[in-house]
């Protein structure tokens, strides 16, 4: 029997309804999240990629209920946590954590590093006394932080080792999945390279899965299990690393990825720029919502909206028309 996934997420939507205007008529609603589906299983990560404003950290948001969903489910262990009264979501706020872009704004400036790791662990009455500081310098262990920085403030540190204690933070109280919004996107190459290697360590030592919502697919290559990539709100496609980065399907996946640097100087990569605008997510165009941009759109395109469905590659799914994309 397959396990059930940790993570369900069936058909999610995400609208925000515009103020009508001076005159009344038709409230314009913007698209944020449109039928967003996909599951993650324990100890997995899955990213999820696209350009800014493509509606993935609403997804995060929308899964963490800080945005209330319009419509759809999310379900942990199989039970429904999007239609719960916020008042009955402890165990669910205990288990999904969240370190996001800024660790310059994530930590509160008036607590010690101590104060900050410790209060999930106390909040959700986890341990306390010797307890709670075994815990508390084991975290720091964890993230690689030495044991006297736990007395220090936030300000005294760098952007890297600020992110480090925002990850012991979220796996303080025992978390089976951290959604990680941007988390390296502010910091510096190398510093990016070391955090997302301690993702990585952290996950393999504590089978904590991960959504991974990042602009960055050169990023999500080297921690990634599977990969969600978002295009104005949906998902287009959504493959294991391995066949998204050797052979993507969509159109835009494809003009992504051709973006991404080649570490290797004798390898040369045709670069796809896209033409075209990008659509308001103010009712979006009929039929693919990517058709303004896409080389290859054909009238059908324009009529019928493509679902995501199976490749010829185990695994894969992709929401465009053509069976084979052209080379
Ligand atoms: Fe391009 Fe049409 Fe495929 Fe959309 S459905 S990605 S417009 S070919």
């Amino acid at each position: 029997m397959t396990e059930r996934p940790l993570l369900e997420v069936h058909a999610l939507k995400k609208h925000f309804p515009l103020k009508a205007g001076f005159f009344g008529g038709r409230r314009n609603v913007v698209h944020a999240l449109d039928d967003v589906s996909f599951d993650l299983a324990r100890g997995e990560t899955l990213s999820v990629v696209g350009e800014s404003g493509c509606g993935k950290s609403t997804l995060g948001k929308t899964i963490l209920r800080l945005l209330e969903p319009t419509d759809g489910a999310v379900m942990l262990d199989g039970q429904r946590v999007d239609n719960v009264p916020r008042s009955r979501l402890g165990d669910f706020r205990r288990r999904v954590q969240v370190v996001f872009q800024d660790p310059f704004s994530s930590l509160n400036p008036r607590q010690r590093v101590r104060d900050i790791i410790a209060e999930p662990i106390v909040n959700f009455g986890l341990a306390h006394g010797s307890e709670l500081e075994d815990r508390v310098a084991a975290l720091m262990d964890k993230v690689r932080l030495p044991r006297d920085a736990m007395r220090r403030f936030p300000h005294e540190f760098s952007g890297g080792q600020r992110q480090r204690i925002g990850i012991a933070r979220a796996l303080a109280p025992g978390s089976d999945l951290i959604i990680c919004d941007e988390a390296v996107s502010a910091l510096d190459v190398s510093v990016k390279a070391q955090i997302v290697n301690l993702l990585a360590d952290l996950q393999d030592e504590l089978g904590v899965a991960l959504l991974f919502i990042s602009h960055d697919l050169a990023i999500v290559e080297h921690l990634t299990h599977r990969v969600a990539v978002m295009y104005l709100g949906k998902i287009v496609e959504l493959a294991d690393r391995r066949t998204l980065f050797a052979t993507p399907h969509h159109p835009y996946t494809r003009a992504l990825l051709s973006a991404v640097p080649v570490p290797d100087p004798t390898v040369a990569r045709n670069r796809i720029i896209l033409k075209g605008d990008v659509p308001s997510p103010i009712n979006p165009p009929d039929g693919c919502r990517f058709q303004s941009r896409c080389p290859y759109v054909f009238d059908r395109c324009r009529s019928e909206e493509p679902l995501l469905r199976p490749t010829t590659e185990p695994g894969q799914t992709s929401a465009c028309h053509l069976d084979a994309v052209p080379a």
